[in-house]
């Protein structure tokens, strides 16, 4: 009988799975079954510049070659951008988020989520920052961000990492939420969703520790359940260094072509 533990793969379809997605994935698929529940897949297209069709097909053929088992039929996120901006007005009607003029660097990175050794925004100086936290009402062609609580520890408890802490102002700052081409941060659209889909538990890569807890705040002040965490500790080549997507020898895809099975790929990932 399933139970109402309810999971989730959360894929940008902006370049090809790779051993690392393979491991988290592996784990939020065996955390399902142990749990006898429903693993949902959402594509995570919110990035129109880098999102491709042919990175949604291969991902879809990877998680059949990797023996991942997801219920469908799968959430896509470009298509729901109604719900995104709801939850967005909601913030901004109860003086959650400010429009901000600065960084447009920042912008190019807020539409994936922020990787921590590599892209992770900058905690954010505060130059926007209003004095009061005054309703607002949505403007086309600006970006807003979330205002985060000064100096306060953001803890929870990790189903696989234990007790972790993060401070706002230190550990990340205001953080952007909407951006002035009408479109969701991943923070907002993964909040909203989670909610939505009815997860009980997000598996995600270590590299996410800091939009965990961003996520934890989005919750709060949009009144949405919380949900339990179990973040996967990031696999590193023999050199110390991260893998990552732009390793490409190590998409799952070339090991498939490569003519390894999905036995060989776990025995890697155990080594
Ligand atoms: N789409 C995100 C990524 O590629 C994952 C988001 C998540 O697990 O919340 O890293």
């Amino acid at each position: 009988m399933r139970t109402s533990y309810v999971g989730r793969l959360a894929p940008s379809p902006t370049g090809l799975l790779h051993l690392g997605h393979a491991a988290t994935f592996w784990t939020a698929d065996f955390r399902a079954r142990g749990h006898n529940g429903t693993l949902l897949l959402r594509n995570e297209d919110l990035d129109p510049q880098r999102s491709k069709q042919e990175f949604v097909d291969a991902m879809l053929e990877d998680l059949a070659w990797l023996g991942i088992e997801w219920t469908p039929p799968m959430i896509v996120q470009s298509q729901r951008l109604a719900l995104y901006r709801e939850a967005f007005e909601k913030l901004l009607a109860t003086g959650h988020a400010y429009p901000c003029t600065c960084s447009r660097r920042e912008l190019a990175q807020m539409m994936q989520a922020p990787h921590e050794d590599t892209d992770d925004e900058p905690v954010y100086t505060g130059k926007c920052r209003p004095t009061s936290n005054a309703p607002r009402t949505l403007q086309s062609g600006m970006n807003y961000r979330f205002r985060v609580p000064d100096g306060e520890a953001i803890r929870f408890i990790d189903g696989n990492m234990g007790a972790q802490q993060l401070t706002t102002g230190k550990d990340f700052g205001d953080f952007l939420v909407w951006r002035k081409d009408g479109l969701p941060s991943y923070q907002l659209a993964c909040v909203v969703d989670d909610a939505a889909m009815r997860i009980t538990e997000v598996v995600r890569g270590a590299d996410l520790l800091k939009s965990t807890a961003r996520q934890i705040l989005l919750q709060r002040a949009l009144s949405l359940p919380a949900v339990a965490y179990f973040h996967t500790r990031l696999l590193v080549d023999e050199h110390g260094t991260r893998l990552a997507k732009r390793h490409g020898a190590l998409a799952i895809h070339t090991l498939r072509q490569r003519g390894l099975k999905h036995d060989d790929v776990l025995a890697m990932l155990q080594a």
